[in-house]
């Protein structure tokens, strides 16, 4: 039997790449006397992803272990361009090789040679191979992500649908709905509703850039979005400097000012926010705001996504299972990673006072206050000086011993620490995106 395989991001998807793979195929069979009963084949399918469906794969294992094609031809190997094409995870290398040596004298066969999947030396090469698609995969979702990233904070627009506000070039104001953006963010700062809003934008006709009416929920994602004011967001968070801390500008035209756009937010509960919404965006069941805890905004999420990506989430304050852990943070947009309150607050503890490099250390002076009871908007202020942020490893599962470890620190800027820092003004993390951290919401006046 024949397989092959193109990625997701082969180019065109039109099935050239499978088409070659398939006739080097025939030509390796060929030159080894055998015959090709059946192909299978994925055009346009990940095998590095967890979650994406390769049905030309299963089918495969499924007639290997079965012994013979789905019209009843018995099956004697397998002939494929490369292992990587089969396979790019250890789950599925485990999967072929159980179904090809599922009856004995099967082989396997490459543009190189024909292969006995029984002996120890193919075995070893099969892992290598994977080890080295594993490699690559990683590194390729890494330079796609810093790809991203890097553009975020040269301040380049999203990519995507035009931004109700701008033209074309997403940069450009859109004069006539710029200026609703605008009327609508001086109106809801006065306490209008926002579907009285809406309803005024349906009068005037208007229409939302792929044609939909405007209702409560699309006008509060457009004015709350940041890049009404010329802030960037990106995944749901404000993309801050790493350099600064301050908030990645980008390079379009704002509509209104950071104040004026941090005023309209304000007058919206967490729940209707930008960074609470989108399909993957949890619901807020409770309207009350939790306490803040001593490391609320300052832990990310450190899980690994089914893409290879980072989770980069906020954790967020909640409450916890045990006597031992009241409290609990945890990632709440991929609800992968979540740690014990009290285990992460002694963990950033113990990184500001013994782990942290000299120049961000707190002083001595700063250490006793910080035992003899300071209050905790202090706390967070000396935490905010000396950690940029924190990446929380998930934790094992069944492991109940705490493991400071999980919780790495990205230390501030390494440049000389400004006095503001040094002082009691230290600069508490950016309040846009971060759960109950930063914001004071006022109720909704009516939305
Ligand atoms: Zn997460």
């Amino acid at each position: 039997m024949s397989y092959a395989r193109t990625s997701e991001d082969f180019r065109q998807r039109d099935g050239h790449g499978v088409r070659h793979q398939l006739r080097i195929n025939e030509r390796s069979a060929r030159e080894h006397g055998c015959l090709i009963v059946a192909a299978y084949t994925d055009n346009g399918r990940s095998a590095s992803k967890k979650y994406a469906a390769r049905p030309g794969f299963d089918r495969l294992v499924a007639a290997l272990s079965a012994g013979y094609t789905a019209d009843g031809q018995a099956i004697q190997g397998v002939v494929c361009v490369a292992y990587d094409r089969l396979y790019r995870r250890p789950e599925d290398l485990a999967r072929f090789f159980a179904a090809l040596t599922s009856r004995p004298e099967r082989v396997y066969v490459d543009p190189q040679g024909m292969r006995d999947p029984f002996s120890q030396a193919e075995m070893s090469r099969a892992v290598r191979s994977l080890e080295a698609a594993m490699t690559e995969t990683r590194v390729r979702s890494r330079r796609v992500s810093d790809w991203h990233w890097a553009r975020a904070v040269e301040g380049m627009p999203h990519s995507g649908p035009r931004p109700f506000g701008w033209q074309e070039d997403r940069l450009t104001l859109h004069p006539v709905e710029a200026a609703l953006i605008r009327r609508a963010v001086a109106d809801r700062v006065g306490g209008k509703a926002v579907r009285a809003i809406a309803r005024e934008w349906c009068d005037l006709g208007v229409t939302g850039t792929r044609g939909g009416s405007p209702n409560a929920q699309t006008v509060t994602q457009i004015m709350t979005a940041p890049r009404v004011c010329g802030y960037r967001a990106n995944k749901g968070e404000l993309l801050l400097l790493p350099e600064t801390g301050e908030p990645v500008l980008g390079l379009w035209e704002p509509v209104v000012t950071p104040e004026q756009w941090m005023a309209a937010c304000a007058t919206f509960s967490p729940g209707n926010l930008y960074m609470h919404r989108g399909s993957a965006a949890p619901r807020r069941t409770s309207r009350t705001t939790a306490p803040s805890r001593l490391a609320s905004g300052f832990l990310r999420c450190g899980a690994r996504l089914p893409n290879g990506g980072c989770c980069g989430g906020a954790l967020c304050a909640q409450k916890g299972r045990s006597r031992r852990s009241p409290y609990a943070y945890a990632c709440r947009s991929c609800r992968r990673c979540s740690i014990s309150g009290p285990l992460a607050d002694e963990a950033l503890e113990r990184l500001l006072f013994q782990d942290a490099p000299p120049h961000v250390r707190p002083s001595e002076i700063t250490r006793r206050r910080w035992q003899e009871g300071m209050t905790n908007s202090e706390k967070r202020k000396t935490i905010a000086s000396v950690v940029a942020h924190c990446v929380v490893r998930p934790g094992v599962k069944g492991k109940h011993t705490w493991d400071h470890s999980r919780v790495e620190p990205v230390w501030r800027d390494t440049g000389p620490v400004t006095p503001a820092e040094q002082g009691g003004e230290g600069r508490v993390p950016w309040p846009g995106g971060r759960c109950e951290a930063g914001w004071k919401h006022a109720e909704p006046t009516g939305s």
